[in-house]
């Protein structure tokens, strides 16, 4: 991947993954998408791949980043959804044109159009923010334990207990927090 960008955060949920490319939302900030070449690199890598991305396509993407956040983050908490938020994620979701392909392997894959392929890339995404905030697949929308997180994820664990948004950072961290204050509270261990 491009050198001097922090790496991204992919999950098994693309609309989650997404909302994932801004971390730490209620820490230090991590913007994992900081310039539309970084989103051409993130959609590809989730099968989007786009040939360019023009600074409105990357306005667009950024705030449907924001309104599924803000959605999926509404629906964990089972408050009403946010209209602004509801309305983007439909306009994105109506505008976007992809074709779902099916591999002779069997395998889906996304054919964007000839132009407007960040709208048709941003269109599957709706489309699957869409299908988790509507409860249309098997799991559940929840809140990351980290205060300094607070990223809504699609919890698709069999007991539904899953606490943090990923178990290699988020659920580390707070692994390691606990640890390091058992030992404060023991004197004379040295930190
Ligand atoms: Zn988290």
């Amino acid at each position: 991947m491009r050198a001097g960008f922090p790496d991204f955060r992919l999950g098994n949920v693309l609309a989650t993954s997404f909302t994932a490319t801004l971390t730490e939302r209620r820490g230090n900030a991590v913007e994992r998408i900081p310039t539309p070449h970084r989103l051409l690199d993130w959609l590809a890598v989730n099968g989007l791949a786009a040939d360019s991305c023009t600074t409105a396509q990357f306005d667009l993407a950024r705030e449907l980043r924001e309104s599924i956040h803000a959605a999926a983050t509404a629906a964990a908490l089972h408050d009403a959804l946010p209209a602004s938020a509801v309305e983007v994620i439909n306009d994105r979701s109506a505008e976007g044109r992809a074709a779902a392909i099916l591999t002779s392997e069997g395998e889906r894959r996304w054919r964007l159009g000839p132009d407007s392929q960040v709208e048709d890339a941003l269109g599957v995404i709706a489309a699957d923010a869409i299908d988790i905030i509507a409860g249309e697949r098997d799991g559940r929308l929840a809140l990351c334990a980290s205060p300094t997180c607070r990223a809504a994820f699609f919890d698709t664990s069999r007991s539904r207990t899953r606490r943090w948004c990923d178990m290699n950072t988020c659920g580390n961290r707070q692994k390691k927090a606990r640890f390091n204050a058992g030992r404060r509270e023991r004197p004379g261990s040295a930190e």
